[in-house]
């Protein structure tokens, strides 16, 4: 993996640390650079500079509950913020910075991103914003788009082994710099796909947790964003104006079970909107108990207490009134 630029004082980024890590970025919205999606701040009403504003405290608001619920920061960390170039990871790294400035703990944010080769990956973009943010930073080199392109069958979806593959360098990497922490940009919607597409194919109850200890147990990983809507990531990345990089330099179609899953959630928001929240929430509140995972509950075990024998068959409940049963012998 070459590791670009280079570094001669083993700094990330060339950004002068500490100072650069403590830099506080104040400009709060960019001018606009074209973009046929991209909302003009300079001409944004009242209205919706009150919206940016309500937008921005709750993604905030909600990164700050899943960093405290998962104690996903502790004090001295050294968390390692992966990029890919999408809205996402974007997001993270922008509220985490904020974040950090009030924040009641010490920590180091570094970020990194990996290069995959993909054709026409504009490799200028990311280091530009990084520098512009003041930021301690690393652009990566591998060129895990050949490894796929040669593996994986034509037509088929590349995207399964582009992440492992990826994720396995940054695993890596993160050990290589010392990271305490890997931050992964995944969001609420992101982990209750993920939730249906391993009940739907791979018969598992499973989605993607907040935090995770990796299976080598080198590498602890957060995802800050668990708690935030894609939507709202969406609408603040245009609002910040974040030089995106499209996922599909690649030639990769989307995966298309994912896209299914996507749709179909979309379909039951619009019918019931608050679904996805509350099957995110259910996967924060499980019932062991009442499920059927024999590891997770010992089901072999439940006998009626001979203890209980003889009290009444239902608690008493004032509120329920249930008739006598007649036995009858027939
Ligand atoms: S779209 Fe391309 S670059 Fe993105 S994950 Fe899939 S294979 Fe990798």
């Amino acid at each position: 993996m070459a590791l670009r630029p280079k570094n001669k004082r083993e700094r990330p980024g060339g950004a002068p640390a500490p100072a650069g890590l403590r830099r506080r970025r104040t400009s709060k919205l960019r001018a606009n650079s074209g973009r046929p999606d991209k909302l003009d701040v300079q001409e944004l009403s009242r209205k919706e500079k009150t919206h940016f504003n309500k937008l921005q405290k709750r993604l905030r608001r909600n990164v700050g509950n899943a960093i405290v619920d998962y104690n996903m920061i502790e004090q001295g960390d050294r968390v390692m913020v992966c990029l890919s170039g999408g809205k996402d990871s974007y997001g993270m790294l922008d509220i985490l910075l904020s974040l950090r400035q009030n924040a009641p703990v010490d920590f180091e944010l570094v970020a990194v991103n990996l290069d995959q080769k993909q054709p026409g990956f504009p490799e200028e973009i990311l280091p530009a914003y990084l520098a512009g943010l003041g930021v301690p930073y690393y652009i990566l080199e591998k060129d895990t788009y050949s490894i796929v392109r040669e593996v994986i069958p034509e037509g088929k979806t590349t995207c399964g082994l582009c992440s492992r593959l990826r994720r396995g360098s940054l695993y890596g990497f993160a050990r290589e710099i010392g990271a305490s922490k890997i931050a992964l940009g995944h969001h609420r919607d992101d982990i209750v796909e993920t939730l249906f597409l391993n009940m739907f194919f791979n018969g598992k109850l499973k989605a993607m947790p907040p935090k995770l200890l990796s299976d080598d147990r080198l590498n602890v990983v957060i995802r800050p964003l668990a708690y935030c809507r894609e939507k709202d990531l969406d609408r603040y990345a245009r609002y910040k104006d974040f030089p995106i990089i499209p996922c599909n330099l690649c030639g990769s179609q989307e995966n298309l079970q994912r896209v299914q899953v996507k749709n179909m959630l979309a379909a039951w928001e619009r019918e019931y909107p608050g679904r996805t929240e509350s099957i995110f929430r259910s996967i924060c509140n499980i019932a062991p108990s009442q499920l059927g995972d024999a590891r997770l509950f010992d089901f072999a075990a439940l006998r009626i207490d001979p203890a209980l024998a003889d009290a009444p068959a239902i608690a008493e409940d004032t509120e329920l009134y249930f008739p006598a049963i007649n036995v009858v012998n027939l």
